[in-house]
C-alpha cells in the first residue's frame, strides 16, 4: 500500500514538485440521493470518496485522486424528500469545466469513478467530445454492483437489486459504516402495478424508472441480507477490476 495523493489535501506547491509523475486523474462522482430506510442520502458520494482513496493507495505517485462530487443526476428519486439534482445539461458542463480546469494543469488523462448510475450518461456525453475539444482521454468507471454480477449471482440475493439493495448495503458497511442505518434495514417494498419486475423492462436501470412507481420505500432488492463479509469481499473486486483498467489508461500512452 502507498500513500495516496489527495488533491484536497495538498499545497499547490507540493502538487507542483510531484505534478509531472502524475498520468491520471481521478475525480469520484457521488450523489445526494435516497437509499431507502437502508443508508443516507450521502451512500453513493461517500462510497466513492473511499474508493478513489483506496485506489490512490494502489497507485501512489502516478495517480492523482480529485475530490468528490456530491451531487448526481438524480431525477428518478426526486419524489423522495432530501434528494437534489443537477439538470443533464448542467452535468455536462460541469464535467467539461472540470476537465477544461485540469488541463491548464497539463493532465490529459480523466477517469471519473462513479457511485451512482445516473452520472454516467453527462460523462459519456462530454467523453466522446472530450478529445476533439480538449485533446483529452476521459473515462468512467462504476464501482458497485455492476461490476460484481457474478460473485452476487452465488449469494442468496434477490433477483430486482441495484440500489439501497443488498450488493449496495453491504459495499457500505465496509467502506462507510456510519451511513448504515442497521436497525432500519428493509427489502424494497414494490408498488404493485411497477413494471420493474416484469424481466422484459428490468434491465441495469437502461430505461427510465421513477422510483417512487416502482419501489415505495425507494429500495430494491432486500438489504436486510447484506453483510459486512460480502461488502469486503465484493469492493476487494472491485478495486482490482478497476486497478485493471488504471493499468490499461496508463499503459496507453501518448
Ligand atoms: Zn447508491
Amino acid at each position: 500500500m502507498m500513500n495516496a495523493l489527495i488533491l484536497e489535501e495538498m499545497t499547490w506547491v507540493e502538487l507542483d514538485a510531484v505534478k509531472d509523475d502524475i498520468e491520471l486523474v481521478i475525480i469520484p462522482l457521488g450523489s445526494t440521493e435516497q437509499h431507502g430506510p437502508n443508508t443516507t442520502l450521502a451512500t453513493d458520494t461517500v462510497r466513492a470518496r473511499a474508493m478513489g482513496r483506496l485506489i490512490g493507495e494502489k497507485f501512489g505517485s502516478k495517480v492523482l485522486i480529485g475530490p468528490t462530487l456530491p451531487i448526481g443526476l438524480s431525477y428518478h428519486h426526486m419524489k423522495f424528500p432530501g434528494t437534489l439534482t443537477f439538470s443533464l445539461e448542467t452535468y455536462i458542463k460541469m464535467t467539461r469545466d472540470i476537465c477544461w480546469s485540469l488541463k491548464q494543469h497539463g493532465f490529459n488523462k480523466v477517469l471519473f469513478i462513479t457511485g451512482h448510475g445516473g452520472n454516467k450518461r453527462p460523462v459519456h456525453e462530454f467523453a466522446t467530445e472530450a478529445k476533439k475539444e480538449l485533446d483529452m482521454d476521459v473515462y468512467i468507471s462504476s464501482m458497485g454492483g455492476s461490476l460484481v454480477k457474478e460473485l452476487a449471482a452465488k449469494e442468496d440475493f434477490t433477483d430486482f437489486k441495484g440500489h439501497a439493495c443488498e450488493v449496495e448495503t453491504s459495499q457500505t458497511m465496509f467502506l462507510a459504516p456510519d451511513h448504515v442505518r442497521y436497525h432500519a434495514l428493509e427489502a424494497a417494498k414494490f408498488t404493485d402495478h411497477t413494471l420493474y419486475l416484469d424481466k422484459k423492462y428490468a434491465y441495469d436501470g437502461g430505461v427510465f424508472w421513477d422510483y417512487k412507481e416502482v419501489s415505495e420505500n425507494g429500495a430494491l432488492g432486500d438489504a436486510t441480507r447484506a453483510s459486512l463479509e460480502f461488502g469486503e469481499k465484493m469492493n476487494a473486486l472491485v478495486v482490482e477490476k478497476i486497478s485493471d483498467f488504471i493499468s490499461e489508461i496508463i499503459l496507453k500512452r501518448g
